[in-house]
């Protein structure tokens, strides 16, 4: 290359886009497409790729064609290209016939300096004639993993695109990609036919995001806390449903957190409206389905939330690869659980068959990865096939390490058991021999014969899983790509044999496995693990506090408030009310003397508190307090209630105890006037201010048989309630 064409370059980068330097390997890819070469270039999300090619496109005689599977992002693209007054066109199905022609007479006429072809108008045989009228500069093929079955993103039109560019003449090739595996790799380079090509592979390394994983339980309660963290920074909130980032979006905002969402299914200009508030930071959080954030380029974006576990590892790290673009830190929390990783299998089970194997196979990547108490760069980096040392230090499993232990003896029997095996079998063969299956092939094989079988019989599969993983992540196996899944003893796990020394093995991550009604629960009240210490002590002085008033206990608060008081540990009136059956009257009737002493409590325990919020929920159980007490305001019978609103005289009844449970009063003694005779409504209520319990089974037991009806008690306890705990 002529140091013409290098001052050139440089110059070109500088007038056309304004920037003073190449980054990365930007200067030689570039310089070894001009030079005519097939060139590959794997570089992290945001490191500049198109520039690889919108830059020699310039410099270059003729037209660069450049692939890109996003037709929504092409005219984009295109736009801004023409923004800095570059001649860019792009043809897809979007385009009229006439928009389509104008677009190839400009290109014939060698006006055009980049065409952007969606694959599928790139197989159209009217386009391919096109095409090879024109002079051509190269073909640049952007996110090339596209063409393999082993990505994330496989896209049937990708296949074809070779045999395409190889009528189309002798151009060279330049394949982009974001995410690219050993495996996928190999996959691209075989199918582009570029196995000679020049592979400019960056370091995927970032090093200022921080991952983290955390089991997937009280996921909305964690996440407000999360996010009310970052303090008003802006951030993404991924999750697996549309409906679903409605409902966070929602949840996030009544909770005092800007947010809405975005997904494929919001109308054109809703979406575009919340998409230019996020990039405007006129909201803070944006709740999407990974259809948000390709093509988009926020440098500050500084958290990225999955709420639902990813279907990959490649996705999870472009996803995630949008925080900190700028450099500062950004930070990454994934929610875990088998339950997710269960419904994404079922999506797809309709799949072909090769589809739906690969698609587990990336799943059970992931389930690896959340589980596996490594370092999480370290794990991620092995994924696409980049080593990296011991520990980053900044990732949960390095700030936290969890046990190690020595494993030595499992790991020369999990070396040796590949070597005996002739280093032609997978993890799950390895495992069955370890640990003596009788499987067919295991028999098959002879491989029961060998002095490794069932060494390891006394450890279940989980267990050998876990090792096999970690030493091939530590580099003692390698994963043969050419036979996805063959392992074989690396140089390095051959020295290990030859001269075994402690080696420290980490124990996975044992989450339990929460079932799904549990993920989704708002209360934290449910969920156990309160702290029993504090909620002894506010049972006592709610007995203290009752004594005093002449109450049953019950009546000031009810055990879930008091669970919940020491889970959360409100601090403050407002905080107080926020916990479920106080409400602001309690607040001020009972509420000072616990406040007081959850504060001792909290100080002199040091504990740190999640009780800078509390859960709040939308949405029609509001709507419909709201008008049942302006219903019984107007003095409508409960009938009439539930008829107007649709619901059972129970399911009222329940709305009912709710309102008063958490401290407003409701006059219902027009109601029972009407409906309940003195006497009796007199014993019930003798009865509820001699009771040691609420409990309304009780109540009926104790009154006698068939005294009154459960309605009946009902009534009166919320009477009893209103008058003397509201
Ligand atoms: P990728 O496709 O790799 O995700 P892009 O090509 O969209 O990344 O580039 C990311 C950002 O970096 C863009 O805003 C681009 O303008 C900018 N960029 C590219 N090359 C340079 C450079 N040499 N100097 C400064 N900024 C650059
Ligand atoms: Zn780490």
């Amino acid at each position: 290359m002529s140091t013409d064409i290098k001052i050139d370059l440089l110059e070109t980068l500088k007038g056309v886009f304004g920037y003073d330097h190449f980054r990365g390997n930007q200067e030689p890819v570039i310089h070894n497409l001009i030079d005519g070469s097939n060139t590959f270039v794997i570089m992290p999300t945001g490191a500049g790729k198109s520039m690889c090619y919108q830059l020699p496109a310039l410099v270059l005689d003729g037209v660069a064609i450049v692939i890109s599977p996003l037709i929504a992002l092409m005219k984009n693209q295109v736009d801004q290209l023409r923004a800095f007054g570059i001649n860019a066109r792009f043809l897809n199905s979007t385009l009229s016939k006439s928009e389509a022609n104008k677009v190839k007479k400009e290109t014939l006429e060698g006006k055009v300096k980049l065409l952007y072809v969606a694959p599928e108008s790139l197989t159209k045989e009217e386009n391919v004639e096109f095409l090879r009228l024109a002079t051509i500069s190269f073909a640049a093929i952007d996110e090339a993993h596209c063409i393999s079955e082993w990505g994330h993103d496989f896209r049937p039109e990708y296949r074809r695109i070779k045999s395409i560019i190889e009528q189309l003449g002798q151009i060279p090739v330049i394949a982009l990609t974001a995410t690219a595996t050993p495996k996928v790799q190999m996959d691209i380079q075989k199918n582009l036919d570029m196995d000679e090509a020049v592979v400019f592979k960056s370091s995927f390394n970032r090093t200022n995001l921080y991952y983290e994983v955390r089991p997937k339980s009280n996921t909305k309660k964690q996440l407000i806390q999360y996010v009310k963290k970052q303090k008003g920074a802006t951030g993404i909130v991924y999750c697996l449903s549309r409906k679903k980032t409605e409902e966070i979006a929602e949840l996030l905002r009544v909770n005092g957190i800007s947010a809405l969402p975005y997904h494929a299914g919001l109308d054109a200009n809703v979406r575009i409206q919340n998409q230019d508030a996020f990039l405007k930071d006129e909201v803070s959080v944006i709740c999407a389905t990974i259809a948000f954030g390709m093509g988009i380029d926020k440098p500050d974006v500084r958290f990225i939330v999955h709420y639902d576990t990813p279907k990959s590892i490649e996705g999870y790290y472009q996803e995630t690869g949008r925080a900190g673009r700028d450099g500062l830190p950004g930070y990454c929390l994934m929610f875990y659980s088998l339950n997710d990783i269960n419904k994404l299998e079922k999506f797809n089970k309709d799949k072909p068959v090769t589809e739906k194997e690969n698609a587990k196979l990336l799943l059970d990547e992931m389930v690896f990865f959340a589980e596996s108490t490594l370092c999480r760069r370290k794990q991620l980096l092995h994924y696409f096939g980049e080593e990296f040392g011991d520990n980053c230090n900044n990732c949960d499993n390095c700030k936290h390490p969890k046990d190690k232990f020595e494993a030595k003896d499992q790991v020369i029997i999990a070396l040796t058991t590949a070597l005996e095996t002739e280093q032609r079998f997978g993890m799950n063969h390895l495992i069955d021999v370890v640990r003596g299956s009788a499987n067919q092939y295991v028999q098959s094989y002879k491989h029961n014969e060998l002095s490794v079988y069932g060494k390891g019989k006394d450890e279940d599969k989980e267990y050998w899983k876990s090792i096999f993983r970690q030493i091939l992540i530590l580099g003692f196996l390698q994963k043969d790509i050419e036979n996805y899944g063959v392992l074989k003893v690396s140089e390095r796990g051959k020295a290990f044999l030859a001269n075994p020394d402690s080696i420290m093995l980490c124990v996975d991550h044992k989450y339990e496995n929460i079932a799904p009604e549990d993920e989704e629960k708002d209360e934290v009240v449910k969920t156990g693990g309160f702290d029993e210490a504090l909620f002894k002590m506010l049972k006592d002085l709610r007995k203290r506090e009752a004594d005093a008033k002449d109450l049953p206990p019950y009546v000031i608060f009810q055990d879930p408030s008091l669970q919940e008081m020491a889970t959360t540990y409100p601090q403050s009136e407002e905080e107080l009310a926020n916990v479920s059956g106080v409400g602001a009257g309690k607040v001020r009737k009972f509420g000072t003397p616990f406040i007081d002493l959850i504060q001792k409590y909290v100080e002199d325990n040091e504990i740190e508190t999640a009780a800078d919020f509390v859960v709040k929920t939308s949405g029609v159980r509001s709507k419909n307090k709201i008008n049942i007490i302006q219903m019984v305001d107007k003095r409508f019978f409960l009938d009439e209630i539930a008829e107007q609103l649709g619901m059972s005289i129970y399911d009222l009844l329940d709305e009912l105890e709710l309102i008063t449970n958490s401290g407003t009063s409701l006059n219902l003694d027009y109601y029972i006037e009407e409906t309940i005779d003195v006497e009796k409504e007199d014993d019930i209520y003798d009865y509820f201010l001699n009771a040691d319990t609420d409990n309304i089974a009780e109540a009926m037991d104790e009154l006698g048989d068939g005294y009154c009806s459960e309605e009946e008690v009902r009534l009166i306890r919320m009477k009893f309630m209103s008058e003397l705990a509201n």
